[in-house]
């Protein structure tokens, strides 16, 4: 689409104005062409900014449009015309303004003004094209410089011996200094490993089979994955991007955030070279304008990332793969809050790709997606190598409480742990709760230190010697008395990882223990080394968060043990029970994964709940079809669908009259369509000094949900209230 299509172009204008959604009009002079997705420059109020053309149109309500000034970027579009159409899906579906989708898209300021400059250095080179005869015989240095300057064509600085030869040739004309731009180097280097992968198993050749016809056959579709931990899905997303390759597609591989890690990428690029860029939230600045531009010129075939990679503009994408695609790190917290799953169901459509879901516990959505035919499901129901799913206990604490044993770790595991010592192999232990203490309680008149800017109580860091808040990060000293009645009887209570931490170091004083949550990898790097040492054999047990729940493959973990497995339960959220069942499968994935069997202890006091039993007996099956008669029950996604309004202010009286207003006015509106919930406070109320409340409204029909949502706000805007409002879908 090369030509004008009206006499006007609308242009979204990047400038850092708040809720700037409106696109401007320009009117396009008749010597320029102009094509969808480039980026202009245009008078904006008394200065001039830059915006991306995303659409043409022949006539306009405002009268006397100014003129588009220049084409930028030497005429190149900064976003595809496939990406657009993403983007108005996407702002559509998320009641969002377009121009918070385009920001994400377009992952630096527009203006080539703040891009970073390229990279150069000075070298000297020839003037002349041969050995000058009147350059004196005795000028030995300058001769050999010379020399060295004709058959090379260039030297760097460093590579010049002698300067004041350099000097002398420059002052008699025989060379001169030039700056030139240094070549960038990808990512990812193009050494590709010797290492042949290994033949598949019946199994992964079947399900491989089934995608590489789809594949073939241009059958656009969305697939599911769903393959017990350590079945080989790695192995299925390599072959797949291989045979895409051949075929002339490009690939988009996303992983979470956390499991991105230099061996992850290290496997891509053993197999694909630097046709592999790498994506991701750490890159910087100048990086990721390379990256970027590595693949808006198709350079790069494969693109590995996580989150925001779902937004790079790969032309001629072929096939989408999201791995571990239940992770909860693929929902964006900050606005626009998008789901990468959701984006690459739209992108699927967008660029007619095959989109490839992979996990071992599929969020509920896609596998009841799965069960109604809206997306094909494929099955690994056996880990490489024969080797069994590891055998799974549950200790039940209320007993071991009552036979007196109240330690952290449960006789059970205790003794488990000791024998795997004693083999010389590696123990996984996780309790997915951070700190020393959850907090500090005092018996006297219960007071509970809390944080003085979010409606929650701090976390005692024994290591630290301070009370932290885990929403905001606000540190003060420990308190030796209580502020409310001055006792000194102050008390930790609950426990987190640092204390098991200190438990088993006095327990197992052989052991070498290794710590990892987020405040032992605050230093950049700190995860990657630790998971290394780990992985090398530096330590024997490791305990964290559900940091270390997530695809680890390290081949000596025979020992696997979950404190509090029951813990999650309690969080008010109606995706609780999921999150348990599918951080108690993954976690116990971590075992066995090598020659010798691996065995599993959950410790919980809730016994009995199906997201352990399950959990338990590998049978996500049961699982399923407990969890979605919970769902059914109380009309949650994925058998309805929700809109959950969240209202943040500093000023909670004006923030209460302005959700009771639209409380009021969505309640009309929903009337025989769905119902509404709240407004409530969140279950943390405050945060950073911002008082939080929210609303949730459900309803079996979305599109008239999102329209009824939609209007609603529009009047809420229209009336000037003021309160700002996050809005989450589903989540
Ligand atoms: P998953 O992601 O399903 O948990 P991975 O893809 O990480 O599993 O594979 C687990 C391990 O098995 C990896 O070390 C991988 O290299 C290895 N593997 C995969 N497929 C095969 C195979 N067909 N034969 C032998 N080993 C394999
Ligand atoms: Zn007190
Ligand atoms: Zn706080």
């Amino acid at each position: 689409m090369d030509v004008v299509e009206g006499n006007i172009a609308e242009v979204y204008v990047d400038v850092a104005v708040h809720e700037v959604d409106r696109v401007f009009h320009y009117a396009i002079p008749s010597t320029m062409t102009l094509r969808l997705g480039q980026a202009v420059r245009v008078p904006f109020g008394w200065r001039s900014v830059v915006g991306v053309v995303v659409g043409f149109c022949t006539e306009s309500p405002f009268p006397r449009l100014k003129n588009i000034g220049e084409v930028l970027y030497n005429g190149d579009s900064v976003v595809t015309e496939e990406q657009l159409e993403l983007a108005r899906l996407l702002a559509d579906y998320y009641l969002c303004p377009l121009s918070l989708i385009l920001r994400q898209m377009i992952p630096f300021r527009l203006d080539s003004s703040s891009w970073p400059r390229p990279k150069t250095k000075k070298v000297l080179v020839p003037v002349v094209e041969a050995m000058p005869s009147d350059l004196s015989a005795r000028a030995v240095k300058q001769r050999e410089l010379l020399a060295a300057l004709l058959q090379r064509g260039e030297l760097s600085q460093a590579e010049i011996t002698s300067p004041s030869a350099a000097k002398q040739l420059v002052k008699k004309g025989y060379a001169r200094e030039v700056v030139v731009p240094v070549k960038e180097e990808p990512l990812v280097s193009d050494v590709t490993s010797l290492i042949r992968p290994p033949t598949l198993t019946n199994e992964q050749e079947a399900v491989l089979q089934s995608l590489l016809e789809a594949l073939t056959e241009g059958q656009t579709s969305t697939w599911l994955l769903h393959g017990v931990t350590g079945s080989g899905k790695t192995e299925i997303y390599l072959r797949l991007i291989q045979e895409a390759l051949l075929q002339g597609k490009q690939c988009l591989m996303l992983v979470p955030e956390i499991s991105l890690t230099p061996q992850a990428v290290a496997r891509f690029q053993a197999r694909f070279g630097s046709q592999v860029a790498v994506w991701h939230s750490a890159l910087t600045p100048r990086e990721r304008f390379n990256e970027w531009k590595r693949i808006k010129s198709n350079e790069a075939q494969i693109v590995i990332g996580a989150r925001s990679a779902i937004f790079v503009p790969l032309t001629r994408l072929g096939v989408i793969i999201l791995d571990e695609e239940h992770e909860h790190s693929y929902q964006q917290e900050e606005n626009p809050r998008y789901h990468t799953r959701i984006v690459a169901q739209l992108r699927q459509r967008t660029t007619g790709s095959l989109l490839l879901l992979g996990s071992a516990t599929p969020a509920l959505e896609t596998y009841a997606a799965s069960e109604s035919g809206k997306c094909h499901r494929l099955e690994l129901r056996q880990r490489v190598s024969k080797r069994p799913l590891p055998a799974v206990h549950v200790v039940d604490m209320r007993e071991e409480f009552r036979a007196g044993h109240k330690g952290l770790l449960s006789r059970r595991l205790e003794y488990a742990l000791n024998e795997c010592l004693v083999r010389q192999e590696q123990a996984i232990i996780l309790l997915n709760r951070r700190g020393f203490a959850n907090y500090l309680l005092c018996p006297d008149c219960g007071a509970v230190p809390f944080c003085p800017r979010c409606d929650i109580s701090l976390t005692y860091h024994r290591r630290d010697q301070c009370l932290r808040c885990h929403y905001c990060g606000h540190e003060q000293d420990v308190l030796r008395v209580c502020s409310e009645c001055g006792s000194d009887q102050l008390k930790a209570q609950g426990v987190g990882t640092e204390q098991l931490e200190a438990y088993l170091a006095e327990r197992f004083s052989q052991a070498r223990i290794a710590r990892m949550d987020r405040d032992t990898t605050t230093k950049r790097d700190a995860h990657e080394r630790l998971l290394r040492a780990f992985g090398q054999g530096q330590y024997d047990i490791l305990v964290g968060t559900q940091m270390i729940a997530k695809g680890l493959d390290f081949p000596r973990v025979t020992l696997v043990g979950v404190v509090g497995a029951d813990s999650g339960l309690y969080v008010p959220d109606f995706r609780s029970s999921e999150r348990t069942f599918q951080l108690l499968t993954q976690v116990a994935g971590r075992a066995g994964r090598g020659d010798r069997p691996g065995e599993v202890i959950f410790q919980a006091f809730n016994t009995e709940h199906y997201a352990i039993e399950c959990a338990k007996n590998h049978d996500y099956w049961g699982f399923y079809r407990q969890e979605m008669a919970v769902r059914r029950h109380g009309a949650y996604p994925p058998l309805g669908y929700m809109i959950t309004l969240l209202f943040t202010s500093e000023d909670e009286a004006e923030l209460v009259e302005d959700a009771v207003w639209l409380a009021e006015l969505l309640a009309q509106h929903l009337e025989g369509v769905g119902q509404i919930i709240g407004p409530a406070p969140c279950s943390v109320s405050k945060i950073k000094d911002n008082w939080r409340w929210q609303l949730i409204v459900k309803s079996g029909q979305r599109m008239r949900l999102r329209q009824i949502v939609a209007q609603a706000l529009e009047e809420y805007r229209n009336h000037k209230r003021r309160t700002q409002i996050i809005l989450e879908f589903d989540a």
